[in-house]
């Protein structure tokens, strides 16, 4: 493929997965979510600050460092930037970094709790763990983007981190997987909010996540 198809087709994937997500009934009511998707090992492709009616034309082409190579962002959305580019730079194996404010894990980020990995499409989606919670910073920020570091070394296997006070982060090899665990994420913050009207969440039986990491562990080698 040449570089502009290339370019527009990974930018008419960001569009649809926008569409998914509001089809998916994840997005918190201002609809605000960025999702980025990588060219290569230099460059992603960023929504401009909203996602709502967006068109492949819209979306901005981004160097890893944070710098805008093509298209344009809105103002507030420069400082996000970097916390799409930190997770490119550390884990060069994922292809897509999606953000939302989805509701019920949302909760989780505001009340500063992990999210335990106790629902099955969490363990399908390949987050066999809880999700952490990044400490807050001002969105984008040295402190925030430090944090969002910090966290993917202690955690080298998780694809999803919550923002303190703020949201989700979540990422994987292409959007349309990513956006699966998204949503399996957002389905298990409400299950184990519901959960807790009976008598709290289960966790499941000893070793059941440590075997789903071995096998990923195997299937990544
Ligand atoms: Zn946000």
């Amino acid at each position: 493929m040449t570089e502009s198809s290339t370019v527009a087709a990974t930018a008419d994937l960001l569009v649809r997965t926008a569409e998914h997500l509001f089809d998916s009934g994840v997005m918190s009511h201002s609809g605000h979510a960025n999702l980025s998707a990588r060219l290569d090992g230099e460059r992603f492709l960023l929504t401009p600050g909203f996602v709502r009616g967006l068109r492949a034309d819209q979306v901005a082409v981004v160097g890893v460092d944070g710098q805008v190579l093509g298209g344009r962002l809105q103002s507030a959305s420069t400082e996000i930037v970097n916390m799409h580019g930190v997770v490119y730079r550390t884990r060069p194996e994922v292809g897509a970094v999606l953000h939302t404010h989805s509701p019920a894990a949302t909760a989780f980020a505001v009340a500063h709790q992990p999210l335990p990995c106790r629902t099955e499409p969490m363990l399908r989606f390949g987050q066999a763990e809880e999700v952490p919670v990044v400490p807050w910073g001002p969105r984008g920020s040295d402190v925030s983007v430090r944090g969002i570091s910090e966290i993917l070394a202690q955690r080298p296997t998780t694809s999803a981190v919550l923002l303190a006070n703020h949201g989700l982060l979540v990422f994987g090899p292409d959007p349309r997987q990513a956006a699966d665990l998204l949503t399996a994420i957002e389905e298990s913050a409400e299950a184990e909010l519901a959960a807790r009207a009976l008598g709290g969440a289960v966790d499941f039986p000893a070793g059941a996540l440590e075997a789903v990491r071995a096998y990923m562990a195997r299937a990544a080698s």
